[in-house]
């Protein structure tokens, strides 16, 4: 198996929280306690699944059990993050607590924190400060990607591009969605990927018009459109792609929907830049749909951000307020579903520059059909 990760650039992780510091104080905040899983691996490199991060102005608190003692200690000093790192066999309050003494006002992130656990911290661990919810701050960070994060969502991108590539004539022999799903998934490891970044999506013929369905017992046969949504996870940063496979030769119907929907998407990607509002790429998308006369048939959004989280900031929508900015990666992935015919949808993801867009998923769009 090749050692993908060896090879990716460095990410600058240490200068992450220097960069939060200012969006806690502007949210009237003393202190931010992050709890999020995700936002603390961005914040000092820890990728196991307890801890706890308290950033103050002039102290950064790692928090963690026993089992993660040498994992936490090894992983913050690789990324360089200069913390003082906690370990308690027992509980984390007391370390914690002891961590935001002074404290008058402590961020939470209320997205991360459940009701019970907000209720803990209100009446048990930070009963003398005032608890403050937070959203977005670690997030509205971790819109723009650095170099290195743009080249392991880019190397993972690479990764389903071959597989797509290596599995794609299986769809000849008849194989059900599980099976086919199976051998994707398989390849996207055997290439070099720590996983798929979600669930694979392959829905055949009339599961075509589910945009999300899951694999089943269903066999692939000709005639079909196969509507193929899969990614790779390299180093816990996702790519994501759709390509719909025609097998066999398509119907006037089947052919029109793989055509428009294809033009559909350019429309789409040549409509992200720098400074374009993303609710402006979702209209260029839905332009082209509709001009087709199946705006009805084109029933989500246009795309989503993609990082450490295979759906992140910014959304791509209609109602969506976002700009885009260099370095923010983004997918674009309209679709037409109807029942009797068919899903199509094709995806990309792509990283805005100052002049356009750069595709990460290069796997050919066309020739589509497989026969
Ligand atoms: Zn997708
Ligand atoms: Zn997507």
């Amino acid at each position: 198996m090749a050692d993908v990760a060896a090879a990716l650039p460095p990410m600058d992780v240490a200068s992450r929280v220097d960069r939060l510091r200012p969006a806690v104080a502007e949210a009237g905040c003393d202190a931010l306690l992050v709890t999020n899983l995700t936002n603390i691996r961005y914040l000092t490199g820890f990728t196991g699944s307890s801890g706890l991060l308290l950033v103050r102005p002039d102290d950064l608190l790692f928090v963690s059990d026993g089992r993660y003692a040498r994992q936490a200690a090894d992983q913050l000093a690789a990324a360089g993050v200069d913390a003082r790192i906690e370990i308690s066999g027992t509980g984390q309050r007391e370390l914690v607590q002891a961590g935001a003494a002074g404290v008058a006002r402590l961020g939470l992130e209320a997205t991360a924190v459940t009701w019970a656990q907000q209720r803990r911290y209100a009446d048990e661990w930070f009963a003398d400060a005032e608890l403050v919810p937070t959203e977005g701050l670690v997030e509205g960070l971790r819109i723009v990607k650095d170099a290195g994060e743009v080249a392991r969502i880019e190397a993972a991108a690479h990764i389903a591009d071959a597989a797509l590539a290596d599995v794609r004539a299986l769809l000849l022999d008849g194989p059900t969605e599980e099976a086919f799903g199976l051998a994707l998934d398989t390849a996207i490891r055997r290439l070099g990927a720590e996983g798929t970044s979600f669930e694979t999506i392959v829905a055949s013929g009339p599961n075509g018009a589910k945009p999300h369905h899951r694999p089943g017992s269903r066999r692939i046969e000709v005639g079909d459109l196969v509507v193929l949504d899969f990614g790779a996870l390299v180093d816990g940063y996702c790519s994501d792609m759709t390509r719909t496979v025609m097998v066999g030769d398509p119907s006037p119907t089947q052919a029109r929907m793989l055509e428009v929907v294809t033009a559909s998407q350019e429309a789409g990607v040549e409509a992200v830049r720098a400074g374009a509002p993303t609710a402006d790429v979702d209209a260029a998308c839905r332009a082209v749909i509709a001009d087709a006369g199946w705006a009805d048939a084109f029933v989500h959004g246009t795309g989503h951000g993609v990082g450490l989280d295979i759906h992140e900031d910014p959304r791509v929508a209609a109602t969506a307020t976002a700009t885009l900015a260099p370095g923010h990666v983004v997918t674009v992935e309209p679709g037409v579903y109807l029942p009797e015919h068919g899903g199509v949808r094709v995806e990309d993801t792509v990283v805005v520059t100052d002049e356009g867009c750069r595709r990460l998923t290069l796997a050919p769009k066309a020739p589509l059909v497989v026969a």
